[in-house]
């Protein structure tokens, strides 16, 4: 334990860590390799909250945009992907021991409790993995905004916006083979040159906060034991 630098951990899994690349839905390997890791992680000691997005599902700017559903619709979908996500991300870290507790912004009464900010706080006490369901709770929002809200409620050390790449690109290393992956780099940087790490508002609370981010390739083992240890890993963003 001495070894861990962060105490109190937001972690955002994106909806895409969910599922194979290119696919959509859950894919129950995927969400037991992530459930393992952040089982191993609590058993170091750190308090853990977990934002899931629901992109794997449903985006809902995307999704209005070509359909006839408007986009406030269709972002509460979007937030009730997240409650999908959720749900299946604590059945699975439950099934390997690890208790839990799902906190949702919107009201899911049957299968989640509402987010309460002390109430959270309890359950990091008692040794649970907290799992953040839909989002801010307001449409025209992102889980991003929501990690970087939460980061700052909740006090966390870090936020770490875990994916399936290794961090922040130059540009699009799918499309543009000399696209090369930076270490290091400023909110003023990521927000004046519109770098893919958060969407501006999340990059915005985050800077107004001074919460450092962390983005990493999840699936890559020990990678976010590493960051916590205080080994360079991914994209810094500070
Ligand atoms: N969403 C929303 N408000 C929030 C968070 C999410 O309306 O506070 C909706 C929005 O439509 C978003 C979708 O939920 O596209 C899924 O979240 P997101 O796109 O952030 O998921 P990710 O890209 O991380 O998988």
């Amino acid at each position: 334990m001495s070894e861990i630098k962060y105490k109190r951990l937001l972690l955002k899994l994106s909806g895409e860590t969910f599922c194979k690349p290119g696919e959509f839905g859950i894919n129950g390997e995927y969400v037991e390799r992530i459930a393992a890791r952040i089982a191993a992680l609590s058993k170091l000691g750190v308090e853990i909250a977990v934002v899931v997005g629901g992109g794997n599902f449903l985006r809902g700017e995307a999704f209005s945009e070509k359909s006839h559903i408007p986009r406030h619709t269709a972002d509460y979908m979007g937030m009730l992907a997240t409650v999908m996500n959720a749900a299946a991300l604590q059945e699975t870290l439950e099934s390997i021991g690890q208790p839990t507790r799902v906190l949702s912004a919107i009201e899911v009464s049957a299968i989640c409790e509402p987010f309460i900010r002390r109430r959270c706080l309890k359950h990091f006490e008692e040794g649970r993995v907290v799992i953040l369901a839909g989002g801010t709770g307001n449409p025209f929002f992102s889980t991003d905004t929501c990690a970087a809200l939460r980061a700052a409620e909740l006090q966390a050390d870090l936020l770490i916006k875990a994916t399936k790449v290794d961090g922040v690109y130059t540009d699009d290393p799918m499309k543009n083979p000399d696209a090369k992956l930076l270490e290091e780099v400023s909110y003023t940087e990521v927000l004046q040159k519109g770098l893919k790490v958060m969407d501006p508002s999340a990059v915005s609370l985050c800077r107004d906060n001074n919460i450092p981010v962390v983005v990493l390739n999840i699936f890559q083992e020990g990678n976010i034991t590493k960051v916590l240890k205080g080994e360079r890993i991914g994209t810094v963003m500070g």
